[in-house]
């Protein structure tokens, strides 16, 4: 099934692969055993040892991991280890046939059950696994809790169910899906059987909806640390957010993979074009897409090299691309859960990866209005303002960014060295004083002319400005006219934005923007709140000092490098003539292993991470052939 001509249907569910693997079948062989033979690397990390243990075994586990952090063999192992099939509910149905693939090229006999199959194609994956010839199925959880399918279930052997991005059965998260809610009949039909349940959502509330609507009571919980050291933290002051945002993939990351999230669809398009137009290789995912249009950039997004993905969050769950080297945000997450999750996706592969956002007055505004505005109960609105105000917490921070959202995940961390804080802490002054002024300029224009203005006009005022605005209104005539002379405009802007994230000031978003005072702005007002703020960045911006090289080579000498590219370009034609896409075959981070190492034989590839017996078996002489012919 892997033969260099092995062409498969793409049709297929992956069953018609057929057996011819060892890996799930005969005793049960030990977990780390499993991990080096068929996966290929050296040892579990974090709390992967004790999970997959736990579940080999037989107990049922709550997996909580950030993402990238390797959940999969969480449920992976223990279903070759155990006897039987592991079933993994999974709402990815876009994402199956990769993974299914993925397995494969691994030497494991996986397949799929979703609506993508056509009904011989479902005959045939029903009968491998009624036949004990798969390892692991993937199944869509709308299809799972059908009567055909748990029946079929029934008369299989069943080593676990994986119950995958199980935070999916949270009503209140925004990847509810309702048949989650049914997945409890698991537990009812199939008491015996241990099941697993993985997100990589840490927050209490999540969590406990996740044990009750799961029935997971009894099982064991695994929290890891959520922190990615490999991810570099940065949010940038918005000026020309589109403009900063071409300026940073161009110095840093020039030909790489990337996710540019933004909050509106017609935003998503613009900014696809826009990169276009300057020759980024750019593609917009987002939900009023037709579904072709969505699966093709999908799908080139993960199969060929340095494709920058312009998307909503419709976009990235379950993608395990390997390689993407940057996540940008060009408008504020809902919540800090939110950006942990994108910001996530960036650097699975451990390599050096960024963390980029544009923030600015107009994100904390609008953000605010969506919530107002929204028809949810008050209960919601509530929640979601509290979690908005830990997500602008973490932007207005003048302490180390990682610190915060570990904090946020209830863990304790000391500054990081690897976010803009840490590496260029920016220069911190009291702006007690000035945050007086705007609030006094608002509170006169309200007392004195019962008038109210946005952000623009009182930043006028306090610097003095005869714009035709100012001495239309005679706002040149009040006390507090060219106070605040002192700052520019982009300083008191930093400041209103300050102002409105800590809900010191208000906006009134039915009576065009204006500014409003607060319960708290008394608090402001009397000095009894002291208001630090950032000194404006003059940065040169906390950069990666690497001038357009892919983190995999940063620093591989020239003929290593020259080395790398070989291998990278026999990577290409092998995915190719297999139909997946290329980090399937070999990750970047093996590919330089190899470079560095130049295997002259197949068996001294064995101890290259990544490298499993069926890997080595099928492509072991190719790759030590690429290497001779380089020595030549
Ligand atoms: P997630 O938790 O997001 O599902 P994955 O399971 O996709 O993460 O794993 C992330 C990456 O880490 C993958 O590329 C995987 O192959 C790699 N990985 C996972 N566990 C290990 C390990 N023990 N040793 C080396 N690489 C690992
Ligand atoms: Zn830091």
């Amino acid at each position: 099934m892997l033969g260099k001509n092995g062409e498969r249907s793409r049709q297929d569910g992956g069953a018609a692969n057929g057996g011819g693997n060892d890996a799930g079948s005969g005793a049960a062989r030990a977990p780390l055993d499993v991990l080096r033979e068929v996966f290929g690397y050296a040892a579990f990390r974090g709390e992967q040892a004790q999970i997959v243990e736990h579940v080999s075994g037989g107990g049922d586990a709550l997996v909580l991991m950030p993402t990238g952090g390797g959940k999969s063999l969480c449920y992976q192992i223990p279903s070759l280890v155990r006897q039987g099939t592991g079933v993994v509910v999974s709402p990815l149905i876009a994402l199956m046939q990769d993974q299914v693939d993925a397995l494969t090229e691994l030497g494991v006999r996986a397949a799929f059950l979703n609506s993508t199959l056509d009904f011989p194609a479902v005959k045939r994956v029903e009968e491998a696994l009624l036949a004990g010839e798969l390892d692991l199925l993937y199944v869509a959880p709308e299809r799972l809790v059908t009567e055909r399918c748990l029946s079929l279930l029934e008369r299989a052997h069943i080593a676990l169910f994986a119950i995958d991005e199980a935070h999916c059965v949270s009503q209140w998260g925004h990847d509810f899906r309702p048949e989650y809610i049914q997945l409890s009949i698991l537990h009812q039909r199939w008491p015996e059987v241990p099941r697993v349940a993985l997100t990589a959502t840490a927050d209490a509330q999540t969590r406990a909806e996740i044990v009750s609507k799961l029935a997971l009571e009894d099982a064991r919980v695994f929290v890891s640390s959520f922190d990615r050291p490999n991810i570099r933290y940065r949010i940038v002051e918005k000026a020309d957010a589109r403009r900063q945002l071409l300026n940073f993939i161009r110095e840093e990351h020039e030909g790489e993979a990337g996710i540019v999230y933004c909050l509106s669809r017609a935003k998503v398009e613009e900014t696809a074009e826009f990169l276009k137009q300057n020759g980024i290789t750019a593609l917009p995912y987002h939900a009023g897409m037709d579904a072709a249009a969505r699966e093709r950039n999908q799908s080139a997004f993960l199969r060929e090299d340095g494709i920058v993905m312009t998307a909503t969050i419709a976009f990235g769950m379950g993608i395990d691309k390997p390689d993407v080297r940057f996540v940008a945000h060009l408008d504020l997450p809902k919540s800090v859960e939110g950006y942990y999750q994108e910001t996530g996706r960036a650097g699975r592969d451990g390599l050096a990866a960024d963390a980029w956002m544009a923030y600015g007055l107009q994100d904390v505004v609008q953000q605010r209005r969506m919530i107002e505005e929204s028809e949810a109960s008050e209960a919601y609105k509530r929640l979601s303002a509290a979690k908005l105000d830990a997500m602008l917490g973490l932007c207005e921070t003048t302490e180390c960014r990682r610190v915060r959202l570990l904090n946020y995940f209830d863990e304790a961390s000391g500054p990081c060295g690897n976010c803009d804080v840490c590496l260029e802490p920016p220069e911190v002054w009291d702006g007690t004083v000035a945050a007086q002024k705007v609030l006094s300029c608002v509170y006169r224009l309200l007392k004195e002319r019962n008038q109210r203005f946005g952000a623009g006009q009182v930043i006028d005022i306090l610097r003095g400005k005869t714009t035709d605005k100012i001495t239309q209104w005679n706002h040149d005539s009040l006390s507090v006219f060219g106070i605040g002379a002192d700052l520019s405009d982009q300083e008191w802007r930093g400041m209103v934005r300050q102002l409105i994230a800590l809900g010191v000031l208000a906006v009134d978003h039915t009576a065009f923007s204006t500014l409003m005072l607060t319960e708290a702005s008394r608090t402001v007002l009397k000095g009894e709140q002291k208001i630090q703020l950032r000194k404006q960045e003059k940065r040169a911006a906390v950069k990666r000092e690497r001038a357009g090289k892919s983190a995999a080579v940063v620093d591989l000498a020239a003929p290593d490098l020259a080395l790398f590219e070989k291998l990278r370009a026999w990577r290409a034609e092998t995915a190719k003539a297999h139909c997946v896409p290329a980090y399937v075959i070999f990750h970047d981070a093996t590919l330089r292993e190899i470079a560095l190492r130049r295997p002259a034989a197949v068996h001294e590839l064995e101890s290259v991470s990544g490298v499993g017996a069926r890997k080595l078996e099928a492509y072991g002489a190719e790759i030590v052939g690429v290497v001779a012919q380089d020595a030549d």
